[in-house]
């Protein structure tokens, strides 16, 4: 198919009906921004034109998945779409046993819940925000079992997302088996930047949990991507199917919580999946409690068609090469001219480097909740603070957290944007690097209590 003059390649699908987007100008948006105390979260949406703010619940869906929201069955009981969406989820990641929820960390609760108890520990891959919180609700303690090339900007690391078996076996050894209900492993770890873990690495975490009969749960929401990664990047999985890759890494482990979000492209939507019957039973009666009935678990018939037709969606080659590889457009864009971004290029963002993008700025001046700030001023384009602000305050002494990254993060929702917004995206940071040097910092003018990321207003430093 391909000749060698043709290096590019367009999105796979074509646009059949369109939301536009407000055009906003310079004034509009100092007033915009000015309004929402300089922080990205509390912009009106109205008011944004490129929303890069996450890629959780903002996909596109498909023409099949929108068809198949009108073939919602909303009986109370016994769905035909929670069948399919079991049938899907059989097929697709190949656990045995499912309970839908409606979005991904209400699987965690329920997960956690059952299979932790007080004092236990939960090795993993980094922590998910989520993840970890209903972990240490549940009575346990989360300990980081990623590789050290995770924590370094600089590594280049193919699959930063490996676990150190290492650390892993020291952590065995330090407690005992007894007190790990299991060990958590995220494909295409978030918090790392989207970075891949191995085939490789899979088998060799997988041989050592049998050594100690300790499960192994997956963090399913960006499995497809992970599968990608693998298959341009390790040895020997170059002929194989996206599909054949997500069902091997799941032969690895014994359950999955997913929030269909992501991968799935849905608006909302969740599930938990597990091989284990007691476990399947434990669940199955929780969500009544918490979600509703175990054939609906908090999303309507219509919802679970969705998931059930984005699940399979998510492992068809070209679009994950089109969702990752417009990722990496961008990123790679950025990094040609020279502005400092987070290597490799993770799966569903591009992290701009703001300690480097704004050297003169001390850390408590914010730089990447300025750099975010001025993104928006620049071009309407709305980006994440993943710095001093989203770390939070010590509770003890009462200071801030000093992260060793300040980073801006720009997520990319899946089948939403075309080249072109990627190169508008690329040319307005370009626009705010040139004038880098005159860009002074924010102060903090009001903080809450808990995750002041999300309200915490700032005014610019004269
Ligand atoms: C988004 C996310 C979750 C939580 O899912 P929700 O659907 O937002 O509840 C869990 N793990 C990872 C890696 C995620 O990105």
């Amino acid at each position: 198919m391909s000749g060698t003059r043709r290096k590019s390649w367009a999105e796979p699908f074509k646009i059949k009906m369109v939301e536009h987007l407000k055009m906003t100008t310079r004034e509009e948006r100092d007033r915009a921004i000015t309004e929402a105390g300089y922080n990205t979260f509390l912009l009106k949406s109205v008011d944004v034109y490129i929303d890069l703010l996450t890629d959780s619940g903002t996909a596109a869906m498909s023409d099949v998945q929108w068809a198949g929201m009108m073939m919602g069955d909303e009986a109370y009981a016994g769905s035909r779409n929670y069948y399919h969406l079991e049938e899907s989820v059989k097929e697709v990641y190949g656990y045995k046993y499912l309970v839908p929820t409606h979005q991904g960390r209400a699987a965690e609760h329920i997960l956690s819940q059952i299979m932790i108890k007080a004092g236990d520990i939960i090795p993993g891959n980094m922590y998910f925000t989520t993840t970890r919180l209903h972990q240490e609700l549940a009575g346990g303690t989360f300990v980081d079992v990623i590789i050290d090339e995770a924590h370094d900007t600089q590594s280049e690391h193919p699959f930063k997302g490996n676990v150190d078996l290492h650390k892993l076996q020291q952590v065995i050894e330090q407690y005992g088996a007894a007190k790990i209900p299991y060990v958590s492993i995220a494909t295409c770890v978030n918090m790392a930047g989207g970075q891949p873990i191995s085939i490789q690495n899979l088998r060799e975490v997988r041989e050592l949990c049998d050594k100690y009969k300790i499960k192994i749960i997956h963090d399913s929401t960006r499995v497809a991507e992970n599968a990608y990664f693998i298959k341009v990047r390790e040895q020997g999985f170059a002929d194989k199917t996206i599909a054949e890759i997500v069902r091997e890494i799941c032969t690895y482990t014994d359950g999955c919580t997913m929030s269909a979000k992501k991968d799935a492209m849905v608006n909302i939507g969740g599930f938990l999946a597990i091989n284990d019957w007691d476990i399947f039973e434990k669940a199955r009666n929780m969500v009544v409690i918490y979600e509703g009935l175990h054939t609906y678990g908090g999303m309507a018939g219509r919802d679970m068609e969705a998931v059930a037709i984005g699940v399979k969606e998510s492992v068809q080659f070209d679009h994950i090469r089109a969702r990752v590889g417009q990722v990496e457009y961008l990123g790679n864009k950025l990094s040609d001219w020279g502005i400092p971004i987070i290597k490799p290029i993770g799966g569903h963002a591009v992290f701009l480097d703001a300690k480097a993008f704004l050297p003169h700025l001390p850390q408590l001046s914010f730089p990447a909740q300025t750099l975010a700030a001025e993104l928006y001023l620049e071009a309407g384009i709305r980006s994440m603070e993943r710095g001093i602000v989203s770390a939070g305050r010590n509770k003890q002494t009462g200071d801030h957290y000093y992260p060793r990254l300040e980073l801006v993060r720009l997520t990319l929702p899946r089948r939403v944007y075309t080249q072109a917004h990627m190169d508008v995206t690329a040319e307005a940071v370009l626009e705010v690097f040139d004038r880098r040097d005159q860009i002074k910092g924010l102060k903090m003018v009001y903080e809450p209590e808990y995750l002041r990321f999300f309200q915490a207003r700032f005014e610019p430093l004269s």
